[in-house]
């Protein structure tokens, strides 16, 4: 007999902004097996992992057995998705379960992906394939680890039910942690709905959550604006420290918070290359890798218009502001992005970095070095041995040229170490764990999982996370 949870589910953003969901129902999975658990994030979130991991707390995880008072609603939200507009997408798949408390008193939203249609669900059949739900697990786990703001997995549950895909496939679903799923298009929804205090609320609710310091600010929704830009300018420049390509930058998909959300057909690029895309939908390569922090203002633009009534009462005096904060993300991406890579080149701030990352850049580049392995053999380099670094080259005299600019500038090699990852979700390991889960095999996964959960301190045994692609794997196309 199944008893009301250990666990108190609040309906924050149920209560607070009515209009921007629909209370609705996970759908009950036909046989729940819980695939994997994340029992630290867990114990943050102020859950038993023991609990979560007994057929009641399997149930929690699947929205099927809730707390007295938890509203779960299907959010609302409109999007660009790659430049054209959809006023309405909303969670077509997915549910805002409710927000827990977690350890530091901030509220968390427990989401679930692949929990069965809504109302938003158009010709989608709300469900999710095993694979998908294991890939965001892992990728934004790893995200996590390697210091970058993102969502979280808590747990992947398989449902006993097949989903038709090309071919028919396991169906599973994620439970999702986020400090909000509040995107721009949810602000693009409430603008579109006309109601100039539904807007503000919106507005207000994210300041509340997100940017509290917006609220004592002499123009609180300026103040808002410019912290999302920030935040934005910031992921963005981590992701292209560390390599990240997302695939899908739909305005959908970006958060007022600065977390990375849904990985989809997202990868990490092995070989440097700027014009990198791996996603099969984005054929025109608007999301590739070095296009990432103008499809991000682009999508801060979006953002901007919908916060114009809310600006100033004058609307060319909104317009004036917006671009004024606009035109700082620039700046603010470039400072970003500079000092992260001041750090992976282990170069104290007062130098001027920029000539030699800029030209080392081009020496990957022409030279297709893999662009992690390479960072983290550099340290050897600061340390008096070159070998390491330069085996990545054929034409090694290239190479030290440019080593010896760089070392007359006097790197840390513990610096490097710190924040040059040795294990990231290479493609064709993340290819690997989930190939062997769709067999029943979860062994790949937890060893993979061990790897990237710790990127930085490199073990002996897991050589073959470090390295990278074999020849065979080719290249790579994501597909969601
Ligand atoms: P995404 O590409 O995952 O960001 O999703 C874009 C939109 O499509 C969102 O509104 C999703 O909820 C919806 N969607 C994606 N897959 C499905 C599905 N299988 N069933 C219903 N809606 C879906
Ligand atoms: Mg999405
Ligand atoms: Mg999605």
């Amino acid at each position: 007999v199944s008893t009301a949870p250990p666990v108190t589910l609040d309906n924050h953003f149920a209560r607070h902004l009515p209009e921007m969901g629909m209370p609705w129902q996970a759908a009950e999975p036909a046989e729940p097996q819980l695939l994997v658990l994340n029992g630290q994030l867990a114990l943050d979130l102020g859950l038993d992992p023991d609990f979560l991991r007994n057929p009641d707390g399997v149930r929690l995880l699947t929205g099927n057995l809730l707390p007295e008072g938890a509203t779960p609603v299907a959010q609302a939200y409109a999007g660009h998705q790659f430049g054209g507009y959809s006023p309405r997408l909303g969670d077509g798949r997915a549910l805002l379960l409710g927000e827990v408390t977690d350890a530091r008193g901030s509220l968390r939203d427990i989401h679930l992906k692949g929990s069965g249609r809504t109302p938003f669900a158009r010709g989608g059949d709300g469900l999710a394939a095993i694979g998908p739900m294991l890939r965001e697990y892992i990728v934004s786990e790893a995200m996590y680890a390697l210091g970058i703001p993102t969502t979280r997995s808590l747990a992947v549950v398989a449902t006993g039910r097949p989903v038709q895909r090309e071919e028919l496939l396991p169906g599973a679903l994620l439970t999702r942690v986020a400090s909000s799923h509040l995107r721009v298009g949810t602000f693009q929804y409430a603008r579109a709905t006309g109601d100039r205090e539904l807007l503000e609320r919106v507005a207000d609710y994210a300041i509340n959550r997100h940017y509290p310091h917006a609220a004592e600010a002499p123009n609180r929704h300026l103040a808002l604006l410019e912290s999302v830009i920030t935040a934005q300018a910031s992921l963005v420049a981590q992701w292209m420290l560390v390599g990240f390509v997302h695939g899908v930058m739909n305005t959908d998909n970006m958060t007022i918070s600065g977390e990375t959300i849904d990985y989809g057909p997202c990868a990490f690029i092995d070989t440097f290359n700027p014009s990198a895309v791996y996603s099969s939908i984005d054929s025109m390569g608007r999301y590739a890798y070095a296009n990432q922090p103008a499809a991000a203002q682009w999508n801060l633009t979006r953002f901007a218009e919908t916060l114009l009534p809310l600006l100033a009462e004058n609307q060319d005096d909104a317009v004036r502001l917006a671009e004024e904060a606009l035109g700082e993300f620039a700046a603010r991406y470039s400072r970003a992005w500079s000092a992260g890579m001041q750090a992976k080149l282990g170069l104290t701030n007062d130098v001027d970095a920029s000539t030699v990352a800029g030209k080392l850049l081009t020496l990957l580049e022409e030279s297709q070095v893999d662009y992690t392995s390479f960072l983290r053999r550099l340290s050897a380099a600061a340390r008096g041995d070159a070998g390491p670094a330069r085996a990545f080259f054929s034409d090694a005299a290239r190479f030290d040229a440019w080593l010896q600019e760089w070392l007359a500038l006097d790197p840390s090699a513990e610096a490097m170490d710190r924040v040059n990852p040795a294990y990231i979700p290479r493609n064709h390991l993340v290819e690997e764990a989930l190939a062997a889960a769709g067999t029943g095999d979860l062994a790949p996964l937890g060893d993979l999982l061990s790897a990237v959960t710790a990127p930085f301190t490199e073990r002996a045994g897991l050589e073959r996370y470090a390295a990278g692609a074999p020849e065979e794997f080719g290249s790579y196309r994501t597909f969601c």
